[in-house]
């Protein structure tokens, strides 16, 4: 105990003495074939650009504080739900039954805990219910009204009925949707890999339909051996091929490095025939992304770059 005590007051010690491991974070906003200049406009491209120039500036600014890996990934996921540009928290699209439901999972790699909620209209910001069943629970995953009930109970910011018609206003239809499900993995100065993915799920869902983002495994997955990964794209498929942990299992079984890994694993979800993109970083701060789609809104920034990467269209 007393060894643990000492090793966690040196650890907080590092950024004031100046330590500086490689740290870094990679973000995406969703992935699909309407991220392309075919179909954004350019003041729309211009808008995602500044928010995930926004987001993965935050991020950083807070990992150079010194902020463990898990509230990183927690703070910046919060700010891409609240910008109704992303099909999460606020901006989440709608079910066929024209009613919104949110999925997200959190993920820690240094002890590989989990917090996830599934189909929950509640919480404000469904990361921070995930975030919650795995700090002050013993679940893993929590889902419909049970999940809500345990996010009222842990005082989280909680949405009413008359919440419910703003949010299908902000909706968008189907067919012009070119939002995406958010995703943040980030390796912190103390070594600690997290990552945590939030959504509003597939447009015209079915009720009840709960995809691969609070499927730890499928659409997040962190172990301090190998990397934390975030996924978005056709989620049954990344359930199917267990896509975010095929990456970690890669590196650690396979010894291949965090891009190929991420490669093979978006080659499975292809053969099975489903389309997305996945994002990594890896114990050492590589950073990895890619996609089968015509584009995926992602953005990087690591202690080793200049500036923060911020791209959408192509590979
Ligand atoms: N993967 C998400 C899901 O299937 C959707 C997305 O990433 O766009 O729910």
């Amino acid at each position: 105990m007393i060894k643990h005590l000492f090793f966690n007051a040196l650890l907080a010690l590092l950024p004031f003495i100046g330590f500086s491991q490689t740290f870094g974070i990679v973000i995406h906003g969703g992935a699909g074939n309407g991220i392309s200049p075919e179909y954004l406009s350019e003041e729309r491209s211009k808008a995602y650009e500044s928010a995930l120039d926004r987001a993965i500036r935050f991020g950083y600014s807070l990992l150079e504080d010194g902020m463990d890996a898990v509230s990183v990934v927690e703070a910046v996921i919060v700010e891409l739900e609240n910008n109704s540009l992303f099909n999460a928290g606020f901006g989440a699209v709608a079910n066929a039954n024209n009613e919104v439901f949110h999925d997200a999972s959190i993920m820690r790699g240094s002890d590989l805990n989990a917090g996830a909620v599934a189909n929950v209209f509640g919480p404000k910001n469904p990361i921070r219910a995930a975030l919650a069943v795995m700090d002050q629970s013993k679940h893993v995953m929590l889902t419909d009204r049970g999940a809500e009930v345990f996010a009222a109970s842990q005082n989280l910011i909680m949405l009413t009925e008359a919440d419910k018609e703003t949010y299908i206003q902000a909706a968008p239809k189907p067919k012009l949707s070119k939002k995406g499900t958010v995703g943040c993995v980030v390796l912190d100065m103390y070594g600690n890999l997290a990552a945590g993915t939030s959504t509003g799920g597939t447009s015209k869902k079915l009720p009840g339909r709960v995809g691969d983002s609070p499927i730890i495994g499928a659409g997040t997955w962190a172990d301090n051996r190998s990397c934390a990964v975030s996924a978005t794209g056709d989620g049954e498929y990344f359930i199917r091929s267990g896509a975010a942990q095929y990456v970690g299992s890669s590196m650690r079984m396979l010894s291949l490095d965090i891009q190929t890994s991420l490669e093979s694993s978006i080659a499975e979800v292809a053969e099975l025939g489903g389309e997305g993109g996945l994002i990594g970083i890896d114990k050492d701060g590589n950073i990895g992304w890619d996609f089968n789609t015509k584009g995926m809104f992602r953005a990087a920034h690591a202690s080793y770059m200049s500036k923060p990467i911020v791209e959408m269209y192509g590979k």
